[in-house]
């Protein structure tokens, strides 16, 4: 038995995990990419409309560091490239490549790695970043970048354990897939150069963990079980509660010699290096009471949710609210007309009953509780305070930045305030001042170098009218010279 440490607060919720086999669904007609990925981060159309893709494909390459270029899931041919509605609580749309796919599912020749012990490390992560990997628990972080780690990773850190009460796609992946998992974490820590590779699973799902430790028995790698605590499965947390190093606010796991990828992401290297194929699928749970079935289903990333939600039987009458990611921390989505994304973990579909303990919110009442379950030891009654009464500057002093989102605060407040729901908006609007006072820095020291600029040119056309009259009045003087000569 491993030692183990707690992290501060944090919730016990009642699990509502299906452990399903892996459902597969048909090839949808449309797929749907968005080229926003992660706030800024854009990808580039680099197809066409009316030009044929096939299945592998790229189709969008990245225009920043932190997004991952975009691969077809399907052969078809590029409909258009046209705004549709995105994943983002706004109900924004954007710029989507939509490919009308043509059933034949035809690949783009791949280029599998039968040894990755004898490729360079620097071209593992190569192949990784051009097969579009991302951080599958739901951040969609460029993997690539990630085991780009700038100072020495001494323990990979394989999450597995999933804490949000609904989520049970790891699980299926892992049960399934056990072995390319394992393959995919022995890479990534042979990229990294780290010591120590742990899979962490929950400790309330023993069949993930038998599946692992068949698999393991002479790869080097600890499966280790944690409390399905709320949040252990967040980064910081999950690193606390097996080693007891504390990662301090505003500091990366990678600062102190620890990366962190979910079992997804392990998978999707596996399949990249040792197959050559780039992400373009991911499982995903489809649960609540609001859908007839609830599913675990391997899906290509670009479906439509809707056609999705049919897989499983449509909704039930009862039906309220569509969110995407779990119960804590997902979104709620203002239309199923939107497509899967590298991101998109869990679709739940809540309702009314669900939905009875959002009662009106009343004062806050000063308990505390909010306080004591606060995984990132902050003081949520503050906070919400002062990003309701729009004092920004306070709440930055309350390190409102340092809020994870997850939501345990709302869980316990017998106010029912939604806190998260202020702190995501005063969260927003601190955004926006901080872009808009960029701008106008920008804006104020291209003015400066303008200014700078005219100064510079009006001293020179001085600088030369005064030469040019010096040259006029010396060849004046040597003709008046000349002349009285
Ligand atoms: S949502 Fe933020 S403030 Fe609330 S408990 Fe989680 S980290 Fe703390
Ligand atoms: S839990 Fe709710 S009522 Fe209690 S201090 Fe926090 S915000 Fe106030």
């Amino acid at each position: 038995m491993n030692k183990q440490w707690q992290f501060h607060g944090g919730v016990s919720l009642k699990e509502y995990k299906q452990v399903t086999d892996i459902s597969l669904v048909a090839l949808p007609s449309e797929l749907i990419y968005p080229l926003l990925q992660r706030s800024d981060c854009y990808a580039v159309p680099s197809v066409t409309p009316g030009q044929r893709v096939l299945k592998g494909q790229v189709i969008a390459k990245p225009q920043h560091h932190l997004a991952t270029p975009i691969h077809a899931a399907s052969s078809g041919v590029v409909k258009e490239i046209a705004p549709r509605i995105i994943a983002h609580p706004s109900g924004l749309s954007d710029s989507c490549i939509i490919i009308a796919t043509d059933g034949l599912d035809e690949a783009y020749p791949t280029a599998p790695c039968p040894n990755y012990l004898l490729e360079t490390r620097d071209a593992l992560r190569i192949k990784i970043a051009k097969a579009g990997v991302a951080g599958l628990g739901g951040a969609a972080f460029p993997t690539a970048v990630k085991l780009q780690a700038q100072q020495p990773i001494h323990t990979l850190i394989i999450n597995g354990a999933e804490c949000e009460p609904y989520i049970s796609c790891d699980a299926c992946l892992i049960q399934a897939w056990a072995q390319e998992i394992v393959q995919g974490a022995l890479i990534m820590q042979y990229i990294l150069q780290a010591d120590t590779c742990i899979i962490a699973l929950e400790n309330t799902l023993p069949a993930t963990q038998q599946a692992l430790l068949e698999v393991t028995r002479h790869e080097g790698i600890q499966i280790i079980t944690v409390p399905a605590i709320y949040p252990t499965g967040g980064e910081k947390q999950l690193i606390e509660v097996l080693t007891g190093v504390k990662i301090p606010a505003r500091s990366l796991p990678a600062e102190h010699g620890f990366v962190c990828q979910n079992v997804g992401t392990a998978y999707a290297v596996y399949q990249a290096i040792c197959l050559g194929i780039a992400l373009t699928e991911r499982i995903i749970t489809i649960t609540g009471k609001g859908v007839k079935q609830a599913k675990n289903i391997q899906v290509k990333i670009g479906s439509p949710i809707k056609y999705l939600i049919a897989h499983c039987g449509g909704y039930s009458s009862t039906v309220q609210r569509l969110i995407m990611g779990g119960s804590m921390m997902g979104i709620a989505l203002s239309t199923d007309d939107i497509a899967v994304t590298k991101a998109t973990n869990c679709l739940l579909a809540m309702t009314t009953s669900d939905l009875s303990s959002s009662q009106a919110s009343m004062p806050c009442i000063r308990c505390g509780d909010c306080a004591t379950v606060c995984p990132a030891e902050l003081l949520p009654q503050q906070l919400h305070w002062y990003s309701r009464s729009k004092q920004l500057d306070q709440c930055q002093g309350y390190q409102l930045f340092d809020c994870i989102e997850c939501g345990c605060c709302d869980i316990v407040c017998p106010s029912h305030i939604p806190l998260v729901q202020s702190f995501r908006a005063a969260k927003g609007e601190l955004i926006i001042k901080e872009k808009q006072a960029t701008q106008a820095n920008l804006a104020k020291k291209r003015y400066h170098i303008q200014q700078q600029r005219r100064v510079k040119e009006q001293q020179e056309k001085i600088a030369k009218a005064e030469k040019r009259q010096a040259t006029i009045d010396k060849m004046k003087a040597a003709a008046a010279k000349r002349k009285k000569a």
